[in-house]
Order: structure tokens, then sequence, then C-alpha cells
């Protein structure tokens, strides 16, 4: 087993031992060229086809349409809070040339730090009105976390937005929307303004690829960097409509901000994803991880594994909480499968708890400091076996503090 430790950690994260195997080989031989996949060039033939397959197994195990194009970047999540706002800027002023910057509104569900901070780097960005949709803290139990999925009363969309943003899964906050449409925690999709193609972008960043996306069709941009599902730090992957791989040059003639090239969604597909040097050894372990979850059954798979290692850890959350040991930070209905944050009760416990898990070989458990507590973050490479046994752990914690 390499010494190898269980990774809970929120991200990078851990990635399946047969790829980081696989790519060992690839590391010193790519494809029988002879040479590393760090060391080829992003034009040969290889390369290429390896991209290409890449791309045809993300767009069939998540059934993304032939309206959408998948891209690849880097930059990470952080990249695209700009990358948005500008291109989503560029469509606008193309489709409302006459609009004001008070007129041009960026709508912001704000359901956690990342969508907070999303928000954030649009009002830095200008040229716009941003408005909160709805503020999660405002439904929280003490008035100032994030504990929650707001109902959908709450939530109040522009008539005309320039693009509705959202993040499906808080990595930070532990708070993700549901998956089941019935769900009062599900994304009201139902409330979108209906008149107009809905500029509407996810950023799936820490929930990419662990269940289908619902509604993958409706949204204008989906997102996410790949270090916590599919592989190493470097790599985005984008889903965008061709609606919003518009000309930011005639846009910017018109009053638009201009986009850096590297930023701009028509120099990527353009190019393929290939305008200047992708980040090639991180596409290479991201494809070798999707081409093995084809292997596995693909998403319907990692649904039912996912779903149930999610429910058995918040099952033995709940367990301590009824014993006064653990208490669950998220509000019923809205934590996520991803990402579990629970507290530790009482003076020193919490550390103890991390301490005897570190000593089982269980690491990465520390919740974000922003936050504290505990955070056990399940991406698909933790195995159930693994989740498993963290759970007894903690059956053996709440014996012991009985
Ligand atoms: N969005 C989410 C949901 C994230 O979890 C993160 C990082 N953990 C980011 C955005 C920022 O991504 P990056 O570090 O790749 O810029």
């Amino acid at each position: 087993d390499h010494g190898r430790v269980i990774n809970f950690g929120a991200g990078p994260s851990a990635l399946p031992l047969s790829v980081l195997e696989e790519a060992q080989t690839g590391l010193v031989n790519f494809a029988g060229t002879g040479m590393g996949i760090a060391e080829i060039s992003h034009r040969s033939k290889e390369f290429q086809a390896f991209l290409d397959g890449f791309e045809r197994d993300i767009r069939t195990q998540l059934d993304v349409p032939p309206t959408h194009r998948i891209l690849f970047t880097q930059g990470g999540g952080t990249g695209q809070f700009s990358a948005v706002v500008l291109n989503l800027l560029a469509r606008y002023k193309l489709l409302r040339p006459q609009a004001s910057a008070e007129d041009t509104v960026l709508d912001y569900v704000v359901t956690g730090s990342w969508s907070k901070k999303a928000a954030e780097e649009a009002r830095r960005l200008g040229g716009s009105t941003v408005r909160t949709v709805v503020d999660a803290r405002v439904y929280s139990k003490d008035g100032k976390a994030f504990d929650n999925i707001p109902p959908h009363a709450e939530f109040a969309f522009s008539a005309d937005p320039a693009l509705i943003y959202y993040c499906e899964n808080e990595t930070v906050d532990g708070v993700e929307f549901a998956h089941d449409a019935q769900s009062p925690a599900a994304f009201p999709f139902h409330l979108l303004p209906q008149n107009t193609l809905v500029p509407l972008i996810a950023d799936y960043s820490s929930s990419f690829m662990c269940r289908p996306i619902p509604r993958l069709a409706d949204h204008a941009v989906i997102y996410a960097g790949a270090q916590k599902n599919i592989g190493p730090a470097g790599l985005t992957v984008l889903i965008v409509r061709e609606d919003c791989i518009v000309d930011v040059d005639a846009a910017a003639k018109l009053g638009a901000a201009p986009v850096p090239l590297i930023l701009s969604y028509k120099t990527l597909a353009d190019s393929g994803s290939l305008y200047n040097t992708p980040s090639v050894l991180a596409i290479y372990m991201a494809g070798l991880v999707v081409k093995r979850m084809k292997e596995n059954g693909g998403l319907p798979y990692y649904e039912e594994v996912n779903r149930r290692k999610a429910n058995k850890l918040y099952a033995a959350v709940h367990e301590g909480e009824q014993k006064g040991v653990f208490r669950r930070k998220v509000q019923q209905g809205s934590e996520s499968w991803m990402n579990a944050v629970f507290e530790v009760l009482g003076e020193g416990a919490e550390k103890k708890f991390l301490d005897g898990a570190e000593k089982e070989g269980m690491k990465g458990l520390k919740g974000h400091r922003s936050v504290g507590g505990v955070r056990v973050s399940l991406y698909n490479a933790v195995t159930e076996q693994e989740v498993d046994k963290l759970i007894a752990y903690m059956a053996r914690f709440l014996a012991e503090s009985a």
C-alpha cells in the first residue's frame, strides 16, 4: 500500500491508487512514445488523442448535449470567478448594447464562503450591478453561519440579468443543493426567468462528477477545478453553452470591458482548448480518473456509492449528536454529500478526536480555519470501506466519551 493513509482532505484530495500507479508509467513513457507525459508536446497526435478521449468520457458520463462545449483551462475556480463575469458581461453587451452599467445586473445566490467570494470578485470587476439574490446567513440558526439552502420563496431573481450564479457545493461550509428535485433544498430552477436562454452559472468545483448534474442543459456555464473528484490542481473543466462563447472584442468595441485572451471562452473554444500550453500532466491524470470511472459503471455507480457513504456518515454524526458528543453544523436537508462538517463538543475534545484519528491513519479531517470543527471530505476516491473505518472510530470515540 506504499505506506499510504486514508485521506479525507478537502482538496487537493485523494486520488485512486490504481490511477496513481498507471500515471507512474505514463510519467516515464506516455502511450508508447518513449517520452513522459510531462515531456511531450501538447500538439503531438498522442496527446491530442488522449485529450479527445478525455472530453468524450466527460461528455458521455455527464450526458452533455451538443449545445454545450467542454473546454479545459487553468487558473482554478478562482480564475472562473473572474472569467464568468467578463464573458457574460460581453455577451450581455452584444445582446443589450444600450444597457447602462446600473441596468446590467449580475445575480448571485450566496450560500457559503465560495459563492460569497465569487460575488466579491464580480464587484471588483465593476461595470455592472451585483445583486445578492439570497444570503443564506439570514436563514441560519445563529444569524451568521452558512448552514442552509434558503427556502425557495426567498429566491428573487432579476428579470433580465447578465448572469445568475450559484455554487452547487460549498466546500468550506458543507452546504449543498439537494439532488432530489422535490426537496426544498433543490436549486429552484422553476423560478428562473423563463423568457430567455438563462445565463445560469454553476460552480461545481467540489461536486463535479460525484453524481449526474440536474438540469445540466439549462446551464450557461458549469465549471470545476479538478483537484477534488477528478485530478490534480492545475486543470479547470468548463461546460459552456454555445451562446456564451462570444466575440469579446466586438463587445469591447461597444463598451464592454476588454477580456484577457486566456480568460475568453472563444479563445479556448476556437483552439480546442490548446491556445497555449495546457496543464498536460493534470489533464493526463484527470483523464485516467474519468476513464476508470467509466470502467466502474459511470455516474450511476458513483452516485449510489456516494449516497451510501454520506448517509452512513451523517447517521454516525446524528448518533453522536443524540449522545451530546457531536453537533452537526448544517441544517437537515442541506448537508453536502462531499464535505460533512460537524463539531466535537467539550473542552479539548476536537483535538482528541483528530489526534486519535490520525494515530489510526486517517488524515485531513480538520475543518476549514474559518468554520472550525471536523470536515470529512467524501470525494469519489474515498472508498466505502475507508468511510466504514472512520465510522467505527467514531463509534469507539462515542463509547469512550460516555
Ligand atoms: N469554488 C469551490 C467550491 C472551491 O471548493 C474552491 C477551492 N477549494 C474554489 C472555488 C477555488 O478554487 P481554486 O483554489 O481552484 O481557485
